[in-house]
Formats: C-alpha cells, sequence, structure tokens
C-alpha cells in the first residue's frame, strides 16, 4: 500500500502542467474560394472576439493559392486535404460513396488528434462574441436544427479527434450513406442519442442562429436574438452569393430583397467585415485586380 502511495505521487509529479488550451481549437472547412472567403470572415470574427484557442482550416485543393495565403495569414495552421489523393480509408469510403465527397472531408477533422477538444464551426458562419465556453462540453455537442429540431445542426459542434471515432465515422457513412446527402445526415445517425441522452449536450439556439429561424419566430428573435453569440448564414444563398456596395453599405443581389426584411443587419455585419477586414489582405496577393 505505501509503494501504491508512492507510486500515486509519481504520477502526479508527471503529469505535466500545461495549459489545455493550447490543446484545443476551432476548426472550419473550405473546399473552393468561397467557402474560403467565408471561413477568413469567420477565421477574423473569431481574432476580433480574442478567443484563446488554435485556429485551423481544412481545405480542398480547388482552392487557389491567393486565398491559401490568406487563410495562412488568419489560422494557426491550413491542412490540405485531398480525400481523392489520400490513399487512406477515406479514399476507399470516397469510392463507394463519391456523392459524400463534401462530406468525408469534413470528417477529417476527427484525425485532428493532435487536438484535445475542438469546435467544428462551418465556413457560413460569424461569430459575435466570444464562445471560448464550449470547449466545456463533450463531444457531441450541438444545437438543435431550426427545421428539425430532434436532429442537431452539424453548422457549429463540439468533438473529440480521434483515429478510432474517425474510422467508426467512415464505416458509418459508407455502410448507411446520408439521409439527407451532407455531413448533417451522417453525423445524426451516428451520434443519434444526441437528441435523448443528455441535455448537456444541447447547445443553446444562440451559438447557431440560423438565419432560417428568424422567418419561421420572429417574436422570439425578437426576444432572444440580441444575445445571439454565432451567425449561421445556412441554405442555398450566402453571403458572397450576394454584392456589396461600400460606400451605400448596401447589400444587393440574389434574394437581397428577403433577406433586407428580416436578418439584413447580420448580412451587413459579414459584408463589413469582409470588405474593411478581408479585401485588403486578398487585394495583397491579386495585385490591383478588384476581389469582389
Ligand atoms: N463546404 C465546402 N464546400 C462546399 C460545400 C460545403 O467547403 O462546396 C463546407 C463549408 O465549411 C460549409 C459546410 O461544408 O459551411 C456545410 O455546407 P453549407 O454551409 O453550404 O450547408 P448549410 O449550412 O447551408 O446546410
Ligand atoms: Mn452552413
Amino acid at each position: 500500500n505505501e509503494d501504491l502511495a508512492e507510486l500515486r505521487v509519481c504520477l502526479r509529479r508527471l503529469d505535466p502542467p500545461v495549459c489545455y488550451s493550447s490543446y484545443q481549437a476551432f476548426v472550419t472547412l473550405a473546399t473552393n474560394d468561397n467557402y474560403a472567403k467565408g471561413a477568413m470572415v469567420l477565421g477574423r470574427s473569431l481574432r476580433n472576439h480574442h478567443t484563446t484557442r488554435k485556429l485551423v482550416v481544412l481545405v480542398g485543393p480547388q482552392v487557389s493559392d491567393p486565398c491559401q495565403s490568406v487563410l495562412k495569414k488568419l489560422y494557426d495552421e491550413v491542412r490540405l486535404v485531398d480525400v481523392l489523393d489520400s490513399g487512406d480509408t477515406a479514399h476507399l469510403a470516397m469510392m463507394k460513396r463519391p456523392d459524400l465527397g463534401v462530406t468525408f472531408t469534413k470528417l477529417h477533422c476527427w484525425t485532428l488528434t493532435h487536438y484535445s477538444k475542438c469546435v467544428f464551426m462551418d465556413a457560413d458562419t460569424l461569430v459575435v462574441s466570444n464562445i471560448d465556453e464550449l470547449f466545456e462540453r463533450e463531444e457531441l455537442s450541438a444545437a438543435p436544427d431550426p427545421g428539425w429540431p430532434d436532429c442537431f445542426n452539424s453548422g457549429v459542434f463540439v468533438f473529440c479527434p480521434s483515429m478510432a471515432t474517425y474510422d467508426r465515422l467512415l464505416q458509418y457513412s459508407t455502410e448507411h450513406g446520408s439521409f439527407d446527402g451532407g455531413d448533417q445526415g451522417v453525423l445524426n445517425g451516428f451520434f443519434s442519442s444526441w437528441s435523448t441522452a443528455d441535455i448537456s449536450k444541447h447547445l443553446p439556439f444562440i451559438y447557431n442562429l440560423s438565419s432560417i429561424a428568424i422567418y419561421t419566430y420572429l417574436p422570439a428573435f425578437k426576444q432572444y436574438g440580441a444575445n445571439a453569440k454565432v451567425i449561421h448564414f445556412l441554405g442555398q444563398t450566402k453571403p458572397w452569393s450576394h454584392t456589396f456596395d461600400p460606400k451605400t453599405r448596401q447589400v444587393r443581389g440574389e434574394g437581397a430583397q428577403d433577406v433586407a426584411a428580416s436578418h439584413s443587419s447580420f448580412l451587413l455585419d459579414w459584408w463589413t467585415l469582409y470588405s474593411a477586414e478581408v479585401v485588403p489582405m486578398l487585394q495583397g496577393h491579386y495585385g490591383d485586380q478588384p476581389f469582389h
């Protein structure tokens, strides 16, 4: 027993006095230049709200060099993920389910095993307040989907990188596919106890405020919208589908009329950040060519 006590003391001394937060990261994904622009705004917004965690972006081979250069300035780590070229289980999975290409790329976030815990965020999200407290949550924590609240929305979720989980996820997606054709279907199938097992894994909606919810429940938006921490521009029309006139501060283009009616202020926030802090970085890489 004495030996055992001594062993315990030794083990405690071995425990390194590390700052665990340096092993935690926000992770996003961009497979093309449009989503890369979204990732730039997201990265900037996380920095502007003084996150203490690392920032990681997974990029596909189609993201151009100028965009990768800007991402390298904003993110601690820019990791190229080429599923077709990976030669691992992801490649095999992809041969069976070519429709799930982007999904397999997203699942790569589980391979970031040099971090103990991460928060994945879609490239079409915008952080409007510090959200570092999300690292107190466990895998898999996420907010309900506004369209089907028994499913979680996979635009923002807390996870723990692990090769074992990654392999199981790939196996699950090749066997079962995705009921919605994307990562949300796969992840809800895999983490199927989310809706009932543990309420602490239900993130408050303000961590993934989908713009769609504003249309569908305006009184709730009026009551709680001011507390929003993350805006998610979910759906077909993305902020970068519009155009912006910095002089008049007007957002124009596809669907801008509908958008203007309800969540124009968030769209304006996205464009203000993009034009003031991202465009100058891009112009540095494109010479005198205007980049919009
Ligand atoms: N994504 C990507 N390239 C694509 C489609 C999606 O990189 O062609 C990534 C990106 O991070 C995006 C996420 O996958 O935010 C989920 O897709 P999206 O946001 O378009 O889906 P929605 O939230 O509208 O359902
Ligand atoms: Mn999204």
